[in-house]
């Protein structure tokens, strides 16, 4: 029996559990560890920050639905990674030791990385983050919105897309969830009541997919006099202005972020990741040096944008290529990463986008409509009921040629 351990139980270390799970008792047993007791759902964060909806609907409880299903969980923070002796420690100073593991930690997002992000600025990123800014949200009565993505840096071991914005998708919500809250909740005026301008790190907004969905948002953006102020590399957030390293200011009473995504210190530590803490693995999602080592989702050097659709990507190869490895008739999918998201934008209202441009393909779409609306509805309802499990591929193929269509 091998000893599998799935380090984190984000989007990729449940989708990797999902799959190996009926080898449960006949060739591995596994342990799934994480620092939380509940699995967050990011994608819906935005609801919760502009809608009011309840956090519960993010969060999927991760001992039961694990242990119910066959394998150990244990809820603790991993601090160090002896990959050479196949040996982890917890916080709490216990070892584990394993044949196999995934480690699929996703980021830090490092709001302290920002001088005066802890006293004046919100994001969305975590739950509570996503809860404090509702509360803002609830109050604000008018004013400046300064929203964006800090700058991120990455390691250069293995090729992929070296961009400025971690992903650039919440964004997009975070500007038309905001302006629909304002003009539709709150009846105030653009810009006589309130202003959104919003800044990209990027020579280009949305530097991750082609000119189709970039204009198709343009377009949106240039209707509800959403203003756009690109190569902005944010410094500093004050009371009422933001600054940025070109040496410009702009007055702000409300600065919702993206922060700047780094590696977790366990990684750093234990010499596992790359110059800037990322996972360096090949296209099978296997550690460049460790054999017995794989990485899915945020944290591995290749996942370029960080985004939950290409964390599952990864998650499915990686399991399929350790199934292989335990003598499974599987096939292993090609590594073929696209962007696939649907932007919330309020009401509605939201956007699919579909592209592979950035990986030198040809998909390039963008379908604005309530249909994509109910689509993200439908995936995200889909998961929490589901604790975290992927809809069947037969959905997922019915989608894809559903986009196809469009
Ligand atoms: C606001 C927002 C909206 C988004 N919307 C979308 C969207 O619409 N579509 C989309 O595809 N993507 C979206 N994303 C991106 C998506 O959420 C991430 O790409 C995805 O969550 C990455 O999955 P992961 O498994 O790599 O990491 P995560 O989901 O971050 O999971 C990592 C897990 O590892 C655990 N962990 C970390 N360090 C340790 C440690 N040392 N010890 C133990 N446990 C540890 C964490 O507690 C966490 O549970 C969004 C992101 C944000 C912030």
């Amino acid at each position: 029996m091998k000893k599998v351990v799935i380090l984190g139980a984000g989007f990729a270390g449940l989708h990797i559990f999902y799959k190996i799970r009926h080898l449960i008792g006949k060739k591995i047993d596994i342990t799934v560890i994480d620092s939380r007791s509940h699995s967050l759902l990011k994608p819906s964060l935005p609801e919760v920050s502009f809608v009011g909806a309840p956090i519960s609907h993010s969060l999927i409880e991760l001992k039961h639905t694990l242990e119910s299903r066959g394998a150990t969980f244990i809820q603790d923070e991993v601090v160090n990674i002896n990959a050479k002796n196949n040996l982890l420690t917890l916080k709490n100073g216990t070892d584990v030791n394993y044949d196999y593991i995934f480690i699929t930690v996703g980021a830090v997002k490092d709001y302290d990385a920002i001088k005066g992000f802890r006293e004046f600025g919100y994001s969305v990123c975590d739950d509570t983050q996503a809860q404090r800014l509702w509360k803002k949200v609830q109050e604000f009565e008018g004013g400046k919105i300064v929203t964006g993505a800090a700058k991120s840096t990455w390691g250069n071991r293995v090729k992929a897309p070296d961009l400025k914005a971690p992903c650039e998708g919440p964004i997009g919500e975070i500007m038309f969830m905001f302006d629909y809250y304002l003009t539709k909740e709150k009846s105030l005026k653009r810009e006589k009541d309130y202003k959104i301008n919003v800044f990209t790190p990027g020579e280009i907004f949305f530097e991750d997919v082609g000119d189709n969905p970039r204009n198709a948002v343009g377009k949106i953006m240039q209707e509800r006099k959403i203003n756009l102020h690109n190569n902005k590399i944010l410094t500093e957030i004050g009371k009422d202005f933001i600054a940025f390293e070109d040496g410009t200011k702009m007055e702000c009473d409300l600065a919702i972020i993206i922060p700047p995504y780094s590696a977790p210190k366990v990684l750093v530590d234990s010499n596992l990741g790359d110059k800037k803490g990322f996972i360096p693995t090949d296209t099978q999602m296997r550690h460049l040096d460790f054999k017995n080592v794989f990485a899915a989702g945020d944290i591995t050097a290749l996942a370029q944008p960080k985004l939950g659709h290409i964390a599952i990507i990864q998650g499915a190869i990686a399991a399929a290529v350790f199934m292989q490895e335990l003598g499974e008739d599987v096939t292993i999918p090609a590594y073929e990463p696209e962007i696939f998201c649907i932007m919330n934008m309020g009401g509605h209202d939201a956007t699919l986008i579909s592209s592979d441009v950035l990986y030198h393909g040809t998909k390039d779409k963008a379908f604005h409509s309530p249909l994509a609306k109910m689509m993200k509805w439908g995936f995200d309802n889909y998961l929490y009921y589901n604790k975290g499990h992927m809809p069947p591929d037969f959905a997922l193929e019915a989608t894809d040629k559903l986009v196809k269509l469009l």
